[in-house]
């Protein structure tokens, strides 16, 4: 497919033609039910459920267009999209291999909710493709990854994962919330399906919860239609707010990419701050990999401080900023210490297991201006 150029595509790509009432934005049709026409089945009947109104089917295209993807499908959360999409590809007796570094909603979901609908599964080192084949069996369907780790920023084989699901007949499912499609276009090396939360950086204003499935149009139709029964479909609003949202992730995610860089850097140079973890950084493991992968490095970094758990919250205490809570993504800095937000229901051994420390501060960068945050984490720091 020809590459694009996603500033113009999140602007114009999707957007109905001829325009509604010559209206520029389109408006949020608010209706819950439209006139019969000439549907003939069910799932072609609009109706909000169904996925099909007109703010779905702007948002969706202008989604497709920027993941280099045939389709698209918005969804009410990002845990609806995965939750959905896994349900829509694995039946009774399937198995399904996961990244041992899931998001916490994603391995709560794996973990407490699969095996009740006769689902098994195997956990993988995504960066470790020797390992993957004796994992396989007869009734492994799919393979699921994340392109980046929370909180490390770690960031597997992905483009061995593209290859082994091709070669074994699997469904390569790819969480790519963390790059956004304006970094990574998982389609574009070979992933099925690409899921996102589209509370974070596609709304990028920390003010809707949503979510996106994109992929071929078949698959993304199977998720659709399993979406439908099951319903966590996006309300008309959220699908403006995402829709207006989308239209700035160009120039959003250029400043969240330099930000991060720019603050990374700075950390680093830091005489109080022993780790940094930023795939931009050229002391990250895999910088090379995803260098050659991603067109920017997205807004997330993680640091340890010197003086453990104390000091790394007098820091985030001093700044002022960076915002305490949890979340990613938004035009605003957030700042969190993952072990006792989005990493609390882990066990000390599963910590240090993941190489998550109790210290750790994880950081999404805002757009705000990058001397202002160097400043802010200096004085913080000092
Ligand atoms: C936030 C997040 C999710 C879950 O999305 P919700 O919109 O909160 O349901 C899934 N994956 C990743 C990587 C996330 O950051």
């Amino acid at each position: 497919m020809p590459v694009k150029n996603i500033a113009t595509e999140v602007i114009h790509a999707g957007e109905p033609h001829p325009r509604v009432g010559g209206a520029v934005c389109l408006p949020i049709f608010q209706s819950a039910m439209y006139e019969t026409g000439t549907a003939t089945s069910y799932h072609d009947i609009q109706y909000i459920r169904l996925n099909n109104t007109p703010n779905h089917i702007a948002v969706q295209d202008k989604l497709a267009a920027i993941e280099n993807a045939e389709a698209a499908v918005v969804t009410a959360s990002g845990m609806a999209a995965i939750s959905t999409a896994l349900l829509a590809v694995l039946r009774v007796g399937d198995h399904a291999l996961f990244q041992n570094t899931l998001y916490g909603g994603t391995y709560d979901f794996v973990t407490k909710d699969l095996e009740g609908f006769g689902i098994s599964y195997d956990f993988i080192d995504s960066d470790a493709p020797d390992t993957w084949a004796e994992k396989l069996r007869p009734e492994t369907k799919v393979i699921y990854v994340e392109s980046m780790s929370n909180p490390l920023l770690q960031i597997g084989d992905l483009e061995s994962i593209a290859v082994f699901a091709r070669e074994n007949g699997l469904i390569s499912m790819i969480d790519n919330t963390f790059p956004s499609p304006f970094n990574f276009r998982p389609v574009e090396w070979g992933f099925d399906l690409s899921l996102h939360s589209g509370t974070k950086y596609l709304n990028g204003h920390s003010d809707i919860v949503a979510g996106a499935v994109a992929g071929s149009k078949e698959l993304v139709e199977a998720v659709k239609k399993k979406l439908d029964h099951l319903g966590g479909s996006l309300d008309p609003h959220a699908c403006f707010l995402l829709h207006r949202g989308m239209r700035t992730l160009a120039v959003r995610m250029k400043q969240h990419n330099v930000n991060a860089l720019t603050l990374a850097r700075f950390l680093e140079s830091h005489p109080r701050v022993l780790t940094v973890n930023h795939p931009g950084l050229a002391s990250h493991p895999r910088h090379m990999r995803a260098a050659e992968l991603f067109d920017g490095y997205s807004g997330m970094l993680s640091f340890e401080v010197d003086g453990g758990v104390e000091a790394a919250d007098e820091v985030i205490e001093r700044l002022q900023y960076p915002i305490s809570a949890p979340s990613l993504g938004g035009v605003e800095s957030l700042v969190t210490r993952p072990v006792t937000t989005s990493h609390s229901g882990l066990s000390d051994e599963e910590l240090q297991a993941a190489g998550i420390s109790k210290s750790l501060i994880r950081v999404s960068v805002g757009i705000e201006e990058a001397d202002d945050l160097v400043r802010d984490f200096a004085r913080a720091l000092a």
